[in-house]
């Protein structure tokens, strides 16, 4: 398909392209540079109720189709995104900002999860439970647990829908999506290629608003919907969960987190600066799981240092379509300001800047990658979600130490550790206390694997052969008479 005909500016509710009643419309803008990329509608709580309807009507017929049927039509899905794949790609860097290549890859990671998901649909198994009584027969099965919302966030505009739309459409549910008010593009192109794959109407919904309080809302107690799935802060996702209390709906919360990435002195140090930029710099720092921490043992800092240091030297910032770029824009100026700050207070408080530490002449949302060195557990920035393309290195000595460090913190999302000691990698990875732990490796996330958080992180996973549960519900049958 074309740019311009998956370039949509109408929301879309029960398999119909719409606008707000009062033409009320949202803008979207390129981060890069501010211009002008397209309008949205800005849908207000009735639009969300009605899109909640659309999705319980089509819930009853959605749950009776064949795991089989589910399963070839989320492969058309997947086939599709995967052929568009260019295409998406320039709408995500348009409106998000980051490198085309990494836009591509985020497609394609997005179109992963409705293959994975397709696939599952067909091995929801129950089971049969040896009884405790000769005149019964005890089983299990799997049903879906009806309709879905999911609220998204601007970072990863596709793949955090795919993550939920998936599994929810695979396993039966439908959905009702409220997408990122600044990045709400992808999400009705996704919805567009839905429509093409043919996903019943109603099945899936996209709600696109400025007003996330009044409509998130809604989407959180709404007594139709039987679930809430949502990614973002752990000060947003902490409200949602209350309002979900409110009628005791399941919910999924990818949340925030405050990654350390730990190396031992025994550490390949090659291995480890790659893994280190790869964890810390992809999408300008603008990841859950990008490191917030480095640890570095006293027997490598130095080493360390050194070699990371010319690495960010090398990075380059610009606009995603420029094939050299490594750093785009950040999401918005608020973004900007956030990190400055941390880094303005961090240097204050004694830490050593050694690159960067400033906004960048690219535009106004481009901050410059930076490392600071000597930081300590004291400083604000050490507990702070950065979300910014900065660096803070820490020194530790021994291993009993770091596991303290590395968990004295509310969060719990991912890990990383470098050494090339076996004992120690057991040990280190048993004493995180992480959803997530990359052991010699910087990059962890795709489909197979379950992503998740503990501790303010997060609840459920998403991705992996137990993606799927988050979206059924087990029910046990007693057959008596026997
Ligand atoms: P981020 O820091 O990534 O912007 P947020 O948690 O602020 O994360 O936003 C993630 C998603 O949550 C967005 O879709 C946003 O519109 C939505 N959101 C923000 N505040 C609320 C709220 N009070 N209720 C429901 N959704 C909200």
């Amino acid at each position: 398909m074309k740019f311009s005909e998956l370039l949509k500016e109408s929301a879309y509710i029960n398999g119909q392209w719409v606008d707000a009643k009062c033409g009320g419309k949202m803008e979207v803008i390129n981060p890069a540079d501010g211009s002008y990329i397209a309008s949205v509608p800005d849908l207000d709580v009735d639009d969300a109720k009605n899109a909640i309807a659309a999705a319980e009507v089509a819930f009853h017929s959605w749950k009776k189709t064949t795991a089989k049927a589910r399963a070839a039509i989320l492969r058309r899905w997947f086939d599709l995104i995967t052929e568009n794949a260019d295409v998406l790609a320039e709408l995500l860097t348009k409106e998000q900002g980051k490198p085309l290549r990494e836009a591509k890859g985020e497609v394609l990671s997005c179109a992963s999860f409705f293959e994975w998901f397709g696939e599952e649909a067909k091995r929801t198994y129950g089971e049969n439970i040896p009884s405790n009584m000769g005149s019964t027969r005890l089983l299990t099965i799997k049903q879906p647990i009806g309709v879905v919302t999911a609220i998204t966030p601007w970072n990863f505009p596709i793949s955090m829908i795919a993550r939920k739309a998936a599994p929810a459409i695979a396993a039966g549910c439908t959905i009702v999506i409220k997408p990122a008010e600044d990045t709400p593009l992808c999400a009705l192109a996704l919805a567009a290629l839905a429509e093409e794959a043919g996903v019943p109407a109603g099945v899936i919904n996209v709600v696109t608003t400025k007003r996330p309080i009044e409509v998130g809302r809604e989407l959180c107690t709404n007594p139709i919907v039987k679930k809430v799935s949502f990614t973002g802060s752990t000060p947003v996702g902490k409200i949602i969960l209350g309002m979900a209390a409110e009628t005791v709906k399941k919910a999924s919360m990818e949340l925030g987190g405050n990654a350390p990435f730990i190396v031992f002195d025994d550490a390949d140090l090659e291995s480890a600066v790659a893994g280190a930029i790869a964890s810390k710099y992809r999408n300008a720092g603008q990841t859950c799981i990008c490191t917030n921490r480095f640890y570095i043992q006293a027997g490598i800092y130095d080493a360390f240092a050194t070699r990371f240091k010319e690495e960010v030297e090398k990075l380059a910032l610009g606009s995603g379509f420029d094939s050299s770029t490594d750093i785009g824009p950040l999401i918005n100026n608020a973004a900007v300001d956030k990190i400055d700050g941390l880094v303005q207070r961090a240097v204050q408080e004694g830490a050593e800047l050694k690159v960067g530490g400033q906004r960048d002449a690219a535009g106004e949302r481009f901050y410059q990658p930076t490392l600071l060195a000597n930081v300590t557990d004291e400083m604000e920035i050490s507990q702070a979600e950065l979300f910014g393309p900065i660096s803070t290195l820490f020194s530790f000595e021994d291993e009993a130490e770091v596991i303290e460090r590395a968990n004295n913190t509310p969060f719990g999302l991912a890990a990383y550790v470098y050494t090339r000691d076996i004992g120690r990698v057991w040990r280190v990875s048993e004493d995180l206390e992480y959803g997530m732990v990359g052991v010699n490796e910087g990059l962890i996330s795709n489909e197979l694997a379950p992503f998740g958080g503990v501790k303010e992180s997060g609840v459920g996973r998403e991705g992996s052969k137990h993606g799927m549960d988050d979206y059924m519900e087990l029910k046990y049958i007693c057959m008596g008479g026997i």
